[in-house]
């Protein structure tokens, strides 16, 4: 019988939505996994998917009813491990495609989870403060049947932060009867949160930056840095850049694009960010109101970090940048990264560019399971370490194969995970 007939609706690719891109990435990979190919189809089927209503009671007195999903792609090489996405364009489709691009990028820096993500479909900017922490506890423990320390850890994500990880761990903990540190990384730090783990993202995607900008010969001081999404990722690689030398040139948001010539203040932009919850607005910089008028500013190194499918075909063709990283997951359609491999633009792809916060949650979950906790330079060197060598072994692996560091990243995780699941078999 053809394994199309079995692949439930769901699965299969419509249009261009983000799990259709997942599953094209898979089909261009295919080809370089040699014997371990035969496994494939596993990487084409998140081994559970729970979609669950989260009803809440509004401030009003009125019931409103939340979608939230809880997908775990692949758990062979360990617990289910990914972030949690508060937006209003949250979807199944989103939410498969980012736990499965969490199971090759955690192989792909080798560290010892699977993959996994979750979601609710929702704009966090209508909710109280009561009503947020309503909504997240009760989505907690509908999915509390499958997280746990050591079977699915989440963590920050788009609209999720310190606060929202501490009242999972809280309502996961009451449901437990004992406190559960570890069933969530990126917390406060009073509660057995990591040091770094607030920057790690970002300090990821500074550190590959500059590894590749080395690969290129460009100089990162005076390098020309243009930003989308100015969030967690976004506001960190920029002022680590800025601290660096680099001008940031333009930022772009979920509002606007302010550009500065001369490089913006990132400190006083975050500043004004934190206050007013946009960069519209920002007094050091002029804002430009077209928004496709960004990807064709000029520039050493671009960064998307805001959301998925930003680069595609409509605007690769404008982009005058030598280095893209990818600090957002799934930012580049397959259709683009073409456009882009033709054009000369290196493009340093998510599961490696974004793979520092994935890396230190798991120092922080290592550090709970042993109640002692690091220094914030061991975890900022060790960080660097892992980062460095993730993206030494996925150029050097490109160079061999002649294949882009996309192709190449997802050969090393890809190879990972399928080893475990030969290693393993099947059950029963
Ligand atoms: P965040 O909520 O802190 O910030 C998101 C930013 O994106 C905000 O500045 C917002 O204004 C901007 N944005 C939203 N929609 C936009 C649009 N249509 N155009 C331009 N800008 C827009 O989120 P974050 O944690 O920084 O995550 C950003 C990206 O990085 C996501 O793709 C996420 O999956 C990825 N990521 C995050 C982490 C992490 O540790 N937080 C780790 C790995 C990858």
């Amino acid at each position: 019988m053809s394994s199309q007939h079995e692949i439930p609706s769901y699965l299969t690719p419509h249009g261009t939505s983000p799990w259709n891109v997942y599953l094209e990435q898979i089909d261009r990979v295919t080809p370089h996994l040699g014997s371990l190919a035969r496994w494939v189809e596993t990487l084409k089927r998140p081994k559970r998917i729970l979609i669950v209503d989260v009803p809440i009671e509004r401030d009003d007195g009125k019931i409103a009813h939340f979608e939230g999903y809880r997908v775990q792609h692949n758990t062979s090489r360990g617990p289910g491990k990914g972030g949690v996405r508060f937006h209003q364009d949250v979807t199944l489709s989103e939410v498969m495609a980012l736990s499965a691009w969490m199971t090759v990028k955690n192989a792909a820096v080798n560290v010892p989870y699977g993959g996994a993500k979750g979601g609710i479909r929702v704009d966090p900017k209508t909710l109280s403060q009561g009503e947020l922490q309503r909504m997240t506890r009760r989505y907690t423990s509908e999915i509390n049947i499958i997280i746990g320390p050591n079977k699915d850890i989440p963590a920050p994500d788009v609209n999720t932060n310190e606060q929202i990880m501490a009242w999972m761990m809280d309502t996961y903990s009451m449901n437990q009867g004992s406190t559960a540190s570890g069933v969530v990384t990126g917390k406060p730090i009073s509660l057995g949160g990591s040091l770094g783990r607030h920057e790690a993202t970002g300090r990821g995607v500074f550190v590959v930056g500059c590894e590749a900008a080395a690969k290129r010969g460009m100089d990162i001081k005076g390098a020309r840095i243009v930003v989308q999404g100015f969030g967690n990722v976004g506001g960190v690689a920029a002022r680590l850049f800025a601290e660096a030398g680099a001008r940031v040139v333009a930022v772009q948001d979920h509002v606007t694009t302010v550009v500065r010539e001369g490089g913006l203040d990132i400190v006083a932009l975050q500043s004004h960010v934190a206050a007013n919850g946009s960069v519209a607005g920002f007094s050091g910089a002029e804002e430009v109101r077209d928004r496709a008028q960004f990807w064709g500013i000029d520039c050493d190194i671009l960064v998307p970090a805001a959301l998925e499918q930003q680069i595609t075909e409509a605007n690769a063709h404008d982009i005058r940048a030598k280095i893209i990283l990818e600090g957002a997951n799934g930012p580049t359609t397959p259709a683009a990264d073409d456009i882009l491999h033709e054009k000369g633009i290196l493009v340093v792809p998510d599961v490696i560019a974004n793979a520092g916060g994935v890396t230190v949650s798991y120092f922080e979950w290592v550090q709970d399971f042993s109640s002692f906790f690091w220094t914030e330079d061991e975890i900022n060197l060790r960080l660097t370490r892992i980062m460095r060598e993730a993206f030494g072994a996925v150029w050097q692996l490109s160079e061999d194969k002649k294949v882009s560091l996309r192709t190449a990243a997802f050969i090393v995780g890809c190879t990972r995970v399928l080893q475990a699941r030969e290693m393993r078999g099947l059950y029963p």
